[in-house]
């Protein structure tokens, strides 16, 4: 292992967070600049640069102090070339080459990979995953997204989509996604998809409930109403709550009979209804689990929060040592 310092970078579309990282994963420097996705995101990989110079100077410290910058990006990394394609949230339509930019610029090796498997990979490392060789992370947020580690890898698959968990098919025919297909399970435990459901159960739903109260009278809802109504006991925001529960359920549990990792560790946005969300989803899990997998495979929460980005980022590095050294 080496020991010098790493770098992680979490690039994202409206910031980017940068850390600097013991090689033992403490975080010693954080500090972010706005992205600025104008001119088709040309700006971005130069500001990323400036960035990073003008604070290895403003510290004194040389570029052999570190083995390496790592950094997760949105869209799809092609991890041997270093280059990203299709981030069209960043305003990126083609080709773009954060490696070959960001080594010629700053003397440091640089390695990438996808946001949602750097998150993966910080989880693992520094979060819930303890470190442990078999780990899955599943993101809720705007949309779905996920990581594997298995045996200590990252499964990239033939194309770079292994650990595309929110279009794993939980219901066949079911809400068209964003991908054209449907069904998948991005429709349904995401921020967005959690609204979605609670609007077609209020449709049908007979009773007295502050949710569909809320909207017939074409308020806005969040997910995050929608789980604090089910929190203070309103019955159709449990009902809500407990569908999302179940097609998350359903989906990990299909992901264990598959993986068996130690953990399947649930992020983003929608997880931070808690233990009221994860109790549920566990109970649905277990109905769906092989028995072995069952006993053997947890559902944890995760504990990192925003800053699994830049710490999965840095891990990069090590990982790309182990390899090297093997
Ligand atoms: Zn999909």
């Amino acid at each position: 292992m080496t020991d010098k310092k790493l770098i992680g970078v979490d690039l994202g579309g409206t910031t980017t967070k940068f850390g600097i990282l013991t090689p033992q994963g403490e975080v010693q420097q954080r500090w972010s600049i706005e992205t600025d996705i104008l001119e088709d995101g040309s700006h971005i990989i130069p500001n990323i640069i400036d960035s990073i110079q003008h604070h290895l100077k403003l510290y004194d410290m040389p570029a052999d102090q570190f083995a390496g910058i790592g950094m997760g990006s949105p869209g799809s990394v092609d991890l041997a070339a270093g280059t990203v394609s299709g981030a069209f949230n960043l305003n990126w339509e083609g080709t773009v080459y954060p490696k070959r930019d960001i080594e010629a610029a700053t003397n440091i090796p640089f390695y990438i990979d996808n946001d949602a498997n750097v998150a993966a990979m910080g989880e693992r490392w520094q979060g819930a995953g303890d470190n442990d060789p078999n780990v899955t992370f599943v993101t809720l947020g705007t949309g779905v997204g996920g990581g594997i580690i298995a045996d200590g890898r990252l499964l990239h698959g033939v194309a770079g989509s292994a650990g595309e968990l929110g279009h794993i098919t939980v219901q066949p025919g079911g809400y068209l996604c964003t991908c054209g297909k449907r069904g998948c399970l991005e429709q349904y435990a995401s921020a967005t998809g959690v609204v979605h459901i609670a609007r077609d159960m209020a449709e049908e739903y007979a009773g007295d409930a502050k949710l569909k109260f809320m909207l017939d009278d074409g308020e806005d809802i969040t997910s995050k109403i929608v789980f604090n109504l089910a929190k203070e006991g309103d019955p159709l925001a449990l009902k809500v709550v407990d569908k999302v529960s179940f097609y998350l359920g359903l989906a990990l549990a299909n992901v264990g009979n598959m993986l068996n990792p130690k953990y399947i560790v649930i992020g983003g946005g929608v997880s931070a209804a808690g233990d009221f969300l994860l109790e549920r989803v566990q109970r649905n899990f277990e109905e769906n689990t092989f028995p072995n997998v069952r006993q053997t495979t947890s559902l944890r929460l995760a504990t990192l929060g925003n800053e699994a980005g830049i710490v999965g980022a840095a891990s990069l590095v090590l990982a790309d040592h182990a390899q090297t050294e093997e």
